[in-house]
């Protein structure tokens, strides 16, 4: 099979022909439809401040497709399923799996990044990684679905605990961000504003339903008080804005992944104290939200199909990592999809504004 193989950061990835991987008993191969990129992919090829764990290795972490061969002990699934396929190979026998925290599990895995990935013609994951894409979403969506929108459901839901009726912050609106506030409109939180260091963003972000938005230093009146805030940012500055947002006993919950230390926030611990603030991480998912995602999707609550921007070939996945961590032509999300036998030129693309 086509497969793109990562050998050093800073190095294009290299198209090679390799052998189709073997199941294992309880595995699946998938042929892959779609796979999203992710700024992991640009944190690993280009920047090196993610490194996979073995080179050469095949990245994509993010993947929807059709099953094409099953191990022997695989009962639930047959060949020609669709299905999206959730990244975190887990253990099942760890004190977070058995507490349903799987995304946290001690011996956590990740497809296209400790095993190969999914920037190739087929791929192999555990059975248990599969949900059903259903018929009416499409493989890009799927393949997306489950990270770059699985993980700020997970924040949302499962950490953040967002009810219907609350009022939310969403710093950073890159693909997750943009997702959260999507997912927060559909979750019937009753005021979404959110804040980005970008202006085009923070148009994304309206036409997506937040009530309000900063583009730049955002400026809150002191009755604001959120119940919770969710940053996708990583910016001291933004989570500072965010922790004098929350109302006492408000949640905030950080998914955007940062090297900078929390001593850089201006923010005293009697502040904390006083407040009750509960501050959280929230990291990655597990296969019940992305199924709750999906069916979300398939009841037509969630639309998906508007968050990929730009197709790429296999051959040009590396020209796709590039073009996501350049933001050329303002993507939301980008797509590999193995079957184009050449790139869609961006004029095809769908509208930016979704
Ligand atoms: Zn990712
Ligand atoms: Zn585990």
């Amino acid at each position: 099979m086509r497969a793109m193989v990562f050998y050093g950061v800073g190095q294009p990835l290299q198209m090679e022909e390799v052998s189709v991987p073997q199941v294992g008993p309880d595995e699946v191969l998938v042929r892959v439809c779609a796979a999203g990129i992710c700024g992991s992919d640009i944190h690993i090829a280009i920047e090196g401040t993610t490194v996979p764990f073995r080179t050469p290795i095949i990245l994509g972490h993010e993947a929807a497709g059709v099953i094409e061969n099953l191990g022997p002990e695989v009962r639930e699934w047959k060949a020609g399923d669709r299905v999206s396929i959730l990244p975190d190979v887990v253990c099942g026998n760890c004190v977070n799996c058995w507490d349903g925290r799987s995304e946290l599990c001690l011996k956590r895995q990740l497809i296209g990044i400790h095993r190969n990935g999914a920037l190739a013609e087929y791929v192999v994951a555990p059975a248990r990684n599969l949900v059903r894409l259903p018929d009416r979403i499409s493989f890009e969506a799927g393949a997306i679905a489950t990270d770059a929108v699985a993980t700020p459901y997970h924040a949302l839901v499962r950490v953040g605990k967002l009810h219907a009726g609350e009022t939310i912050l969403i710093t950073g609106l890159g693909a997750l961000g943009l997702h959260a506030v999507t997912l927060a409109r559909v979750l019937g939180a009753s005021w979404i504003a959110a804040a980005t260091h970008y202006p085009r963003a923070g148009q994304r972000a309206r036409a997506r339903g937040a009530d309000q938005v900063w583009e730049s230093g955002f400026a809150l009146r002191p009755s604001e008080q959120y119940d919770l805030a969710v940053d996708f940012s990583g910016e001291p500055s933004l989570i500072e804005a965010a922790i004098g947002a929350l109302r006492p006993g408000g949640r905030l919950v950080l998914v955007g992944l940062s090297e900078k230390s929390f001593s850089t926030l201006n923010v005293t611990v009697s502040t904390l104290v006083r407040r009750g603030m509960a501050i959280v991480g929230s990291y990655g998912a597990h296969p019940g939200d992305l199924s709750e995602v999906l069916s979300l999707a398939d009841s037509g609550r969630l639309n998906l199909e508007n968050s990929v921007t730009h197709r790429f070939a296999l051959s040009d996945a590396y020209v796709a990592i590039q073009h996501l961590a350049g933001k050329l032509g303002d993507p939301i999300r980008v797509a590999i999809l193995p079957e184009l036998q050449e790139s869609v030129p961006s004029a095809l693309c769908r509208p930016i504004i979704a």
